[in-house]
C-alpha cells in the first residue's frame, strides 16, 4: 500500500486530517448555530471503533496530524477515550482539538493527560456582554481561565480562533492584539465564511481580512515568512509581543494553494473542501479491521476529485449548512 503522503492533481500534500466527532454543540454562535444544535437524520456519529480504523488507515497514508473537532467535540461522552486511543496510533505525531472552552478550567489537565498536545479555543470577543451576545453563553471568564489552564497543563500549542465580525467585534482589534502581547499563544483572526444557512448574516457581518492586515502593519507588525508545509494562515509578529497573530482569509487570492488538510464529518463523509458539495461516505469501508487497504484505495481515488480552489468568488459557497456540520 502507498505509504506516501496523500497528494492531489495540483501537487498539494495532505498530512493533516480534521476529524469531526460530533455535530452536537452546546453553544449558539450567531454565525454558526444561532438557534442551537438541531438533530438531522438518524444516522449515528462514527463509533470509537470506526474512528480508530479510519485514523489507522490515514496514518498508513502518511497523515500525522489529527485535529478533533465538531460541533463541540468535548460534549461527546467518550471524547477523552477517543483522544487517548488516537494519540497512541503509530504515525500520529500531533493530536490537536478545537473547542469553545466549555468547562476547560477543570478539564484541561485531563485532555493533556490523554495525549492532546495542541488546543485551539474559540473566543470572538473579550467583552463579557458581547461574548454572550455572540455565543449565547455568559462564559467568557470561564473560557479565559480555560486558556490559562491549558498553559498550566503543559499544552505545546495554544491558539485562539477569533471570527472577524463587522459590527460585533471589529472595534476590538486593538484589544485582541494587546491581549497576546504577554502570552505565548497565537491568535488567529478568521474571516467569516458564508455557508448555506448564514447568507444574510454574512452580508451584514463579513469583514475582509485586509482590515486586520492594515491594523497590524500600522502598529509595526510584520509578516513572518511562510514555513514549509504550513497551512493557509498568514502569521504576523511584533518585537514587543510574545504572542503572534494569524489571519485566515479564505476569500483572499491564493488561499487554496496552501491547502494541506482533509476533513471527515462526524458521520464519516470525506470533505475535500470546506465549501464542497456534500461529502463522500467512507463508512462502508470502516466496518472491519481487514478493510484498511480498501479504505486507502478509496481515499486515493477520491483525491482525483479535489478541485484547485473553492468557488466562493463565483458566489458558490457549496452546500455546507454551517461549519458545525464539518468542523470548520
Ligand atoms: N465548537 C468548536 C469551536 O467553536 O471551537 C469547534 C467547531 S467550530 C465549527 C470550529 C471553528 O470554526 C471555530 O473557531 C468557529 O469560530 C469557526 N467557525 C464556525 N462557523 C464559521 C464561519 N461561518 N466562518 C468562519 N469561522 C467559523
Ligand atoms: Fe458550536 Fe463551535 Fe459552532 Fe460555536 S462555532 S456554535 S461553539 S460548533
Amino acid at each position: 500500500m502507498n505509504q506516501d503522503l496523500i497528494t492531489d492533481g495540483f501537487g498539494r500534500r495532505f498530512p493533516y486530517l480534521r476529524l469531526s466527532v460530533t455535530d452536537i454543540c452546546n453553544f449558539r454562535c450567531s454565525y454558526c448555530l444561532p438557534d442551537g444544535y438541531k438533530k438531522s437524520g438518524c444516522e449515528p456519529f462514527l463509533s470509537h471503533e470506526e474512528i480508530l480504523r479510519m485514523v489507522r488507515a490515514f496514518a498508513g497514508l502518511g497523515v500525522w496530524k489529527i485535529r478533533l473537532t465538531g460541533g463541540e467535540p468535548t460534549v461527546r461522552p467518550d471524547f477523552v477515550d477517543i483522544a487517548r486511543s488516537v494519540s497512541e496510533i503509530p504515525g500520529i505525531k500531533k493530536l490537536a482539538f478545537t473547542t469553545n472552552g466549555y468547562r476547560l478550567p477543570e478539564r484541561a489537565q485531563e485532555y493533556f493527560n490523554v495525549g492532546l498536545r495542541a488546543i485551539n479555543v474559540s473566543i470572538d470577543s473579550l467583552r463579557p456582554d458581547q461574548f454572550r451576545k455572540i455565543t449565547g453563553h455568559d462564559r467568557l471568564g470561564e473560557v479565559l481561565e480555560g486558556v490559562q489552564a491549558a498553559f498550566d497543563a503543559g499544552f505545546e500549542s495554544v491558539k485562539i480562533n477569533t471570527v472577524l465580525l463587522k459590527g460585533l467585534n471589529d472595534d476590538e482589534l486593538d484589544r485582541f492584539i494587546d491581549f497576546v502581547a504577554d502570552k505565548p499563544l497565537s491568535l488567529r483572526f478568521i474571516e467569516l465564511m458564508r455557508t448555506r444557512d448564514n447568507q444574510e448574516y454574512f452580508q451584514t457581518h463579513h469583514l475582509p481580512g485586509e482590515a486586520v492586515t492594515e491594523k497590524l502593519l500600522s502598529r509595526g507588525w510584520h509578516v513572518l515568512p511562510r514555513k514549509e508545509g504550513a497551512g493557509p494562515a498568514v502569521e504576523f509578529e511584533h518585537k514587543n509581543s510574545i504572542g503572534k497573530i494569524g489571519l485566515i482569509a479564505p476569500y483572499s487570492k491564493d488561499f487554496c494553494k496552501t491547502c494541506n488538510r482533509l476533513r471527515v464529518s462526524a458521520k464519516g463523509a470525506l470533505h475535500l473542501c470546506l465549501f464542497g458539495e456534500g461529502g463522500y461516505s467512507l463508512r462502508d469501508f470502516l466496518q472491519s479491521d481487514d478493510q484498511t487497504e480498501e479504505f486507502q484505495d478509496k481515499i486515493m481515488q477520491l483525491m482525483n476529485f479535489k478541485r484547485s480552489s473553492h468557488f466562493l468568488h463565483q458566489g458558490d459557497s457549496g452546500t455546507t449548512p454551517h461549519l458545525a456540520s464539518i468542523g470548520g
